[in-house]
């Protein structure tokens, strides 16, 4: 079968890239398919529930147009670089253009070993895949940029973790697989004029609106700062950890990538590290922003060779550049964070501290984060403890409130609690509920899996029946909870 697929990636970067073959799997079956997401992309869910499309998404059967193949990379994982990483458990297959004329790559996770993978298996468990699928699609309806999941297939092997457990293929899509480590790999590896290659790629790929631009390298170094600015504010406003924020899984496209030991906040905790390997807190919650920059910094010394101008220098451009990060990270942060408040009078830089010390109430109180938002606007509904109950400092917050419902002025608090609730989610995927569902379906019950999938990809809308979807976790679970890389 022909899938449709193009090769831009294999016909304009040869010499960083290896080709590779799925394995094939002794016994595939599908898990979980996507059909909006395949109707997207021009693919006919029918046909990818048929034998024959089954046998596709598991690695058994290559489409006809597909030209697996390993993509190369480098990167600073936890600060340390590593000159050779790339793609050890994962092959993309090509390229489709979707129903909105967008370019996206189509890969496979856990297909098999390649010539990356150094002593790994090239696998992945259906328990992250699952894992990968939820979070990630729960991550779009809320709004974050984002790889998805198009489908899991289970293989029929059973693969050694922190457990044995059943095999699978999830098929991931990206609006590119173009990291932060291409470019280190190639600034290292290649020449000037390779590097000039995979810029100019980028450009046109993602910004193409810098293509005729005389300085667009300068152009895509600012482009990419902008759109991580952007990105990192829209994880901190959801409550999202990432956990391995290392240079390989920063996307030049501004997607979110690479769900591995990531976890949503439970309750409010700016130093919260779910990761077993995130020993030293590198990537804990309120890490991210300063983590962005230096990874966006480990960009622009990769893009030196290209950035000298007439007057500056191109340390001073990479700098000047960089230093971009924070103010337009602040301001979409607030704006964010002012939204999820109900607040719009001007100025917005009033309203910083107002948010700031919700913060810090929210810290010391550990409250729920996600909950929180929700209660607000509850209480304005009339609700006077939804959030007020939960806390121990009744002055504190007592005071704050009336600061806060001071700023909202005489707005109609009706209106201000419905906007609010469509920026504050009732659902996510809370990890104990994650934790449960991928137990059941790795007993092959789906059922709690597909309930929470239902929720979260709806996650602004109460159901009715929904109350277990919107509670905190047990206090027992969420100072226990760790997330591990290879899950
Ligand atoms: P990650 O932490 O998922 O970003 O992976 C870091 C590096 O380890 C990448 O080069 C992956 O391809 C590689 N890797 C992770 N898991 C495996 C595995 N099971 N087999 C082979 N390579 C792997
Ligand atoms: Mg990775």
């Amino acid at each position: 079968m022909r899938w449709g697929f193009e090769q831009t990636y294999a016909e304009t970067l040869s010499g960083f890239y290896v080709p590779g073959v799925p394995d094939v799997a002794p016994a595939p079956a599908l898990v979980l398919l996507n059909d909006a997401l395949a109707i997207e992309l021009g693919l006919d869910p029918d046909h990818l529930r048929s034998p024959a499309g089954v046998a596709e998404l598991a690695g058994s059967t290559v489409p006809d147009d597909a030209r697996p193949l390993a993509q190369a990379y480098a990167g600073h994982q936890f600060g340390q670089f590593n000159p050779i990483l790339g793609d050890g458990r994962a092959l993309l297959l090509g390229e489709l253009i979707d129903a909105h004329g967008r370019r996206r790559d189509i890969a496979f996770k856990g297909s098999g070993p390649t010539a990356f993978s150094r002593r790994g298996d090239g696998k992945a468990v259906l328990g992250a895949a699952l894992r990968e699928y939820v979070v990630g699609e729960a991550m779009h309806a809320l709004g974050v940029r984002t790889t998805r999941a198009l489908a899991v297939a289970s293989t029929g092997e059973q693969i050694r973790r922190e457990r044995v457990e059943p095999g699978a293929v999830l098929t991931r899509v990206a609006a590119s697989h173009l990291r932060v480590g291409t470019f280190e790999l190639v600034r290292t590896r290649g020449s000037v004029d390779q590097l000039r290659t995979l810029a100019d790629y980028a450009i046109e790929r993602h910004y193409p609106e810098l293509v005729d631009a005389e300085d667009r390298y300068r152009g895509l170094l600012g482009a990419v700062v902008a759109t991580q600015a952007d990105l990192i504010a829209s994880w901190m406003a959801v409550g999202f950890v990432h956990g391995v924020m290392n240079t390989d899984n920063m996307t030049i496209s501004g997607e979110t990538i690479d769900y591995g030991p990531c976890a949503f906040l439970d309750r409010y905790d700016a130093r919260a590290v779910f990761s077993s390997i995130d020993t030293g807190g590198r990537y804990q919650f309120g890490n991210q922003p300063p983590i962005a920059v230096w990874n966006l910094s480990r960009f622009a010394e990769a893009l030196l060779p290209l950035l000298a101008g007439q007057t500056e220098t191109a340390v001073e451009i990479a700098t000047a550049e960089v230093e971009r990060f924070y103010p337009l990270f602040d301001a979409s942060w607030l704006g964010r964070m002012r939204a999820k408040l109900g607040l719009t009078s001007a100025p917005a830089e009033a309203d910083r501290e107002l948010v700031a010390e919700l913060l810090t109430l929210m810290q010391s109180e550990r409250l729920d984060f996600t909950g929180t938002w929700r209660g607000l606007s509850r209480s304005l509904r009339g609700d006077l403890d939804a959030v007020r109950g939960t806390v121990l400092d009744l002055a504190a917050f007592d005071a704050w409130q009336e600061r806060w419902r001071t700023r909202l002025g005489d707005r109609d608090p009706l209106v201000v609690a419905a906007e609010m609730d469509r920026v504050n989610a009732a659902y996510i995927p809370r990890n104990h509920l994650v934790e449960e569902a991928l137990e059941a379906a790795r007993g092959d019950d789906l059922g709690p899996l597909v309930l929470l999938l239902d929720k979260v990809t709806s996650p602004y809308d109460e159901q009715p029946g929904g109350e277990a979807y919107a509670q905190p976790a047990p206090a027992d679970f969420t100072d226990a909870y760790v997330t591990y890389c290879g899950t």
